[in-house]
């Protein structure tokens, strides 16, 4: 076990970097755990190769981008690149970053906590909960936990496939464009398939730009608007399947409606329908979440659970804060006059940002 560190950061995405590299120009003595083997391996594990990251502020924020360290470049590099920017700070600023460490529990109380990893023990005044948020949710149908794939590892896969892409938001729509992209300039003939359940999409300006450019420079991609995943059915094959449907079906009248479907192999199908936040890591840490009911909440659906914060993100024990993905897309805030309400937090590396800053300056003020 080390000295007692003035703040202990779980995850070394850009929350937990800008955090560390805010401590250590703050003078507090720290260090960041995190699992993979990587700064910013969460980016890693869930962007798909090639897609641009785009330095997006929401529009409800003024401040500039606080720690320049890990705002995405302007000319909208590929990830890569961006990966590679962190490797760099990491090594300028001689970051104190323990890799392979799974952050497991948390014992005692403030100003003393010991933080359990898979495979030591770390002793701090305060922690940073940065570890993001990367559980996808469920299509909800037959032998999907098997075969969806969540995020692609390599594009050049579904080179010769018509895939079929699910989601109406930024995430499904990265996909679709690096997937049309490989598909344009390897000259394959075959499709991606976009479907959402919606007749909208929801995606922010930088990815539609993105998008519109590979369309107009004859992306293959075919959009499925009010698309119903249905069923996942085993073909004459054996060959596990999804079949969705449009909606809003011609009647037919006798209480008929003509559907329009199509059917793809389930590993044909990339799943990017958002994320729920690790409630159940804030239970076992025994942190208060407030169950949203009635019209209590705008952004999360009826029954999930919200961590609720502090202004300065601090979590109903002293001394724990959390921020960045791992609080997106909403939470509960306990405002300056006590009235607790949903508040809502894009999933951004700004955001991250902006809360990592938000912490150490009320650590250090
Ligand atoms: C496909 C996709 C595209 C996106 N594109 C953009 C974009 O262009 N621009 C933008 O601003 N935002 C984008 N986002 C969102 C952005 O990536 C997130 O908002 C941001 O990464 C959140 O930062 P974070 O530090 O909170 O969490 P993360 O980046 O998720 O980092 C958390 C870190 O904690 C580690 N960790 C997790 N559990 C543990 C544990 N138990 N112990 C130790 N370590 C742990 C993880 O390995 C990870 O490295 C995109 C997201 C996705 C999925």
């Amino acid at each position: 076990m080390s000295d007692k560190l003035d703040i202990l950061i779980v995850g070394a995405g850009p929350g937990g970097m800008a955090a560390g590299i805010l401590a250590k120009q703050a003078g507090l003595s720290y260090a960041i755990i995190e699992k993979g083997g990587n700064p910013m391996q969460g980016i890693i594990d869930t962007y798909p190769k090639g897609k641009k990251v785009y330095p997006t502020i929401p529009k409800s924020y003024t401040e500039p981008f606080p720690v320049d360290e890990v705002r995405p470049p302007d000319s909208r590099v590929p990830v890569e690149a961006y990966i590679d920017q962190a490797r760099a700070v990491e090594a300028e600023h001689d970051l104190n970053i323990h890799y392979h460490q799974v952050f497991t529990s948390i014992e005692g109380t403030y100003p003393d906590y010991l933080i359990k990893t898979e495979r030591g023990t770390f002793l701090a005044r305060n922690i940073l909960l940065a570890f993001g948020s990367n559980i996808p949710n469920d299509l909800g149908i037959y032998g999907e936990a098997k075969t969806v794939a969540r995020n692609i590892e390599n594009g050049e896969d579904y080179i010769g496939i018509n895939v079929l892409v699910i989601g109406g938001g930024n995430a499904a729509a990265d996909v679709v464009a690096s997937l049309s992209k490989i598909k344009r300039e390897a000259d394959d003939d075959t499709f991606v398939y976009w479907a959402h359940i919606k007749e909208k999409f929801e995606i922010n300006k930088d990815t539609a730009r993105d998008l519109g450019e590979e369309v107009l420079l004859g992306g293959h991609i075919k959009i499925l608007q009010r698309a119903v995943p249905k069923i996942g059915e085993v073909d004459a094959d054996g060959i596990d399947r999804l079949y969705i449907h449009q909606t809003s079906g011609a009647s037919m009248g006798d209480d008929l409606y003509l559907y329009q479907g199509m059917s793809f192999p389930m590993k044909n199908v990339i799943a990017c329908i958002g994320h729920h936040g690790p409630s159940a890591i804030f239970d076992a840490l025994n942190l208060q979440q407030i169950t949203c009911t009635g019209a209590i909440c705008k952004i999360a659906k009826e029954g999930e659970r919200l961590l609720m914060l502090s202004t300065h993100l601090e979590t109903s024990h002293k001394g724990i804060f959390a921020i960045g993905g791992a609080i997106s897309p909403s939470y509960m805030e306990i405002g300056a006059d006590g009235i607790i309400k949903e508040k809502r937090h894009s999933n951004l590396i700004y955001t991250a940002v902006i809360d990592a800053k938000a912490v150490i300056d009320f650590l250090t003020t």
